[in-house]
């Protein structure tokens, strides 16, 4: 028997939660004693009662929970470890590179830390892949949120009225925040076009039906993980030039370019965004690691002089809690599912797989990787 918490988030603008009561039933139906902080999913409609009925029991307080844990299952790493005990392994999203010092936090105080955005990038664990599984979803929503501010309609309409055109949409970086993108903006009847430095997802691009713009950038590629390379200044200047005439058409530019564990590519300028047709929207995707986009701000939407907006499009899965919460779910489902000791009925922290090898940051007071 293990005994897992889930907590209610008290990060700012967060809407989901970590574990939804079909999956609690499974795992408690598995072996798992589960605990659930109260009210910790009511804005998405899941009840207490719901929780209760999948076979958790309902605590009021955060510490009644933390001292019931061997397991904390959270979106998001709290600000404080106050109240958890030593030997607690804690599961939650963490962004290990941008918050050493709550690595450090977490290591001195003896809890074992699973940073879910640190999942390998494997055939075998993509089920647990978080970053995936909202990436995904962020991506839809983008296109959803930037049809609703445009002054055009997506798609081509011949009326006897007149005919509108299609609008135009641009996707700066195709992983998996970007192919989604496409994939709703061309449901929708927009024409797409899209750019990557990975030379591999051309051919994806095009069997969405959108258009691969050839940038020549010399060396560029992937790491063994999937993840680009980060290009030279000198790459990046020649991208930038490359990319004008495609934003200065296109009435939507997402960017969703991404380099894991480094700053964002700086790939839209101020004068860039000053040829672009008043009334565009542009989405930074990546706003909250740098930004792809000058001016962007994750705060607020940027309203320019010549009629562009700009919107810092960071979580924008937030906005789709419900789907959110139940993949984000299945993904903390299937890492407890995959490390059940059914023999034993324990959970068990194999620290010789591939999978917490990569994603386990701190256990017995230690740092476990160079960040
Ligand atoms: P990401 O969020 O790190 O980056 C988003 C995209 O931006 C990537 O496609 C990247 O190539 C691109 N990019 C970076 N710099 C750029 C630039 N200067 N200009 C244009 N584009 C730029 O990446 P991601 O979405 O997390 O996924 C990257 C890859 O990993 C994808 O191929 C995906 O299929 C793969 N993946 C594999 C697994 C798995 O096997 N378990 C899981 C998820 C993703």
């Amino acid at each position: 028997m293990t005994k897992v918490f889930l907590c209610k988030e008290t990060t700012k603008d967060e809407t989901r939660i970590a574990l939804v009561p079909s999956d609690v039933k499974s795992l408690a139906a598995m072996g798992y004693e589960i605990a659930v902080e109260s009210g910790a999913a009511q804005n998405i409609g899941y009840t207490d009662g719901d929780y209760a009925a999948a076979g958790a029991k309902i605590v009021s307080t955060l510490n009644e929970g933390y001292d019931f844990a061997e397991i904390i299952v959270r979106i998001n790493k709290p600000d404080s470890v106050a109240g958890i005990k030593e030997n607690t392994l804690h599961i939650s999203s963490f962004d290990v590179f941008n918050e050493k010092a709550s690595v450090h936090e977490f290591a001195n105080a003896k809890i074992s830390t699973i940073s879910l955005e640190m999942m390998p990038r494997t055939t075998l664990a993509q089920k647990m892949d978080i970053q995936s599984s909202q990436a995904s979803l962020a991506g839809y929503y983008a296109i959803i949120l930037a049809a609703s501010k445009l002054p055009k309609i997506f798609p081509m309409m011949m009326t006897p009225s007149g005919t509108i055109s299609p609008a135009k949409v641009f996707i700066i970086g195709v992983g998996v925040a970007g192919l989604q993108a496409i994939a709703t903006a061309k449901r929708l009847g927009a024409r797409v076009e899209a750019f990557d430095t990975r030379p591999v997802v051309e051919e994806q691009v095009k069997s969405l039906g959108a258009k691969f713009v050839k940038i020549d950038l010399g060396e560029m590629g992937q790491t063994e993980q999937g993840y680009a390379k980060e290009l030279t200044p000198e790459q990046i200047e020649l991208q930038r030039n490359a990319q004008a005439k495609v934003c200065a058409q296109s009435d939507i530019v997402v960017t969703t370019a991404k380099v894991f564990g480094r700053k964002a590519p700086l790939l839209l300028t101020k004068d860039m965004i000053q040829q672009m047709k008043p009334g565009s929207i542009i989405i930074d995707m990546a706003v909250k690691t740098g930004g792809n986009v000058e001016g962007s701000d994750p705060e607020k939407e940027v309203f320019l002089d010549n009629g562009v907006s700009i919107i810092g499009g960071d979580s924008l899965e937030r906005f789709i809690p419900k789907d959110a919460s139940n993949m984000f779910s299945g993904n903390v489902f299937a890492l407890l599912e995959h490390f059940w000791d059914a023999e034993n009925k324990k959970f068990c922290l194999n620290t010789e797989d591939e999978i917490i090898q990569g994603c386990l940051i701190t256990a017995d007071g230690k740092i476990l990787r160079a960040l």
